[in-house]
C-alpha cells in the first residue's frame, strides 16, 4: 500500500481536485484507492455526496481511536474508490491533542490496519499547519504539493517547504513533487509564476502543468470526479500524465532501495 499526501499551506490551489482526480484515475486503472479527507472544511466529503455535519463517523473518530478505520471508510459511487470522510469536529483536534505523545502518528497507525485492503491512500490535507497536517506528513510515502500558478500563491509553497524541513528531522526524507495548477497560459501571472517556480524549485518541479479546465467545476456540480464525466478532458489528461510521473518516481525509488539491499544486505 502506497500513501500519498496532497498538501499546501494555502487554500484554493487545487488540493482537493488533485486528490480526487488522481485517486479516481488510479481506481479506473484497477487499483483499490482510499481517499482520506483531512480538511475540517470537508470539501472532498461534501463533493462525494456526504453531508459532513451528518456523517455518523469520520476520520475524527479514527484519530481518537474510537472506531476502527475499516468501519468508518465507505465506498463511493466510483468503483474501487473509497472515502474516509471528514467532519467539522476535526477542527478541535489541535486543542485536544496539543502535546499528547504519539499524537502525530495516529493516522499512520490506523492506516497500517488496512494495509492489505488498499493499493493507494491519498490524503487531502487542510491548508493549515497543525496536528492533521503532521499526521499526514508522518504517514505519507510521497507528497504532492499543488501550487496555483499565481504569484501570491507562492507564499504557501514557501511555508510548506519550511514545514517539510521541520518534519524531516523526525522521519526519513519525504519525496515530493511541486505541481503547478490552474495554469492559464494566456495570463502573464501564470507564466511569471511558472518561471519563478522553474528558477527556484527546478529539481522538485513537475515538468508539466495542470491547466485551467472549467469542466472541473461542472463535474463538482454533478458530484463526480471529472474522470467519470469526461475522461478525455484536458484537465484529466494532465492528471494522468502527473500520475505517470509519480509512479515512475516511486518505481525508481523502489529500485534504488532494492539495489542498496543487494549491495549492503
Ligand atoms: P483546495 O483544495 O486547495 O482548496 P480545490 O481543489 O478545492 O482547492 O480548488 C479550488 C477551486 O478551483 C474549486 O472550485 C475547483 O473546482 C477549482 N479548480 C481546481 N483545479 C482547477 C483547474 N485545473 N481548472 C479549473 N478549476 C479548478
Ligand atoms: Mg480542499
Amino acid at each position: 500500500m502506497r500513501i500519498w499526501a496532497v498538501a499546501n499551506q494555502k487554500g484554493g490551489v487545487g488540493k482537493t481536485t488533485s486528490t480526487l482526480t488522481a485517486g479516481a484515475l488510479l481506481a479506473a486503472r484497477g487499483k483499490r484507492v482510499l481517499l482520506v479527507d483531512l480538511d475540517p472544511h470537508a470539501s472532498l466529503t461534501a463533493y462525494l455526496g456526504h453531508d459532513p455535519d451528518a456523517v455518523a463517523a469520520s476520520v475524527y473518530d479514527v484519530l481518537q481511536s474510537r472506531i476502527p478505520l475499516a468501519e468508518v471508510s465507505r465506498p463511493s459511487m466510483i468503483e474501487n474508490l473509497w472515502l474516509l470522510p471528514a467532519s467539522p469536529a476535526l477542527a478541535t483536534l489541535d486543542r485536544q491533542f496539543g502535546t499528547r505523545q504519539g499524537g502525530g502518528i495516529m493516522l499512520k497507525r490506523a492506516l497500517a490496519s488496512v494495509r492489505d485492503d488498499f493499493d493507494y491512500v491519498l490524503m487531502d490535507c487542510p491548508p493549515t499547519l497543525g496536528i492533521l497536517m503532521i499526521n499526514a506528513l508522518a504517514a505519507g510515502d510521497f507528497l504532492l504539493i499543488p501550487v496555483q500558478a499565481e504569484f501570491l500563491a507562492l507564499k504557501g509553497l514557501e511555508r510548506m517547504i519550511r514545514t517539510l524541513a521541520m518534519i524531516s528531522r523526525a522521519r526519513e526524507a519525504l519525496p515530493y513533487l511541486i505541481v503547478p495548477t490552474l495554469y492559464d497560459k494566456r495570463t502573464r501571472a501564470s507564466r511569471e509564476a511558472l518561471e519563478f517556480l522553474q528558477h527556484h524549485y527546478s529539481t522538485q518541479l513537475w515538468e508539466l502543468v495542470i491547466p485551467v479546465d472549467t469542466q472541473f467545476r461542472d463535474a463538482s456540480k454533478l458530484g463526480l470526479p471529472l474522470t467519470a464525466m469526461n475522461p478525455q478532458a484536458r484537465g484529466v489528461l494532465a492528471f494522468a500524465a502527473l500520475l505517470d510521473t509519480v509512479l515512475a518516481m516511486e518505481d525508481e525509488a523502489a529500485e534504488r532501495a532494492s539495489l542498496m539491499r543487494v549491495r549492503y544486505g
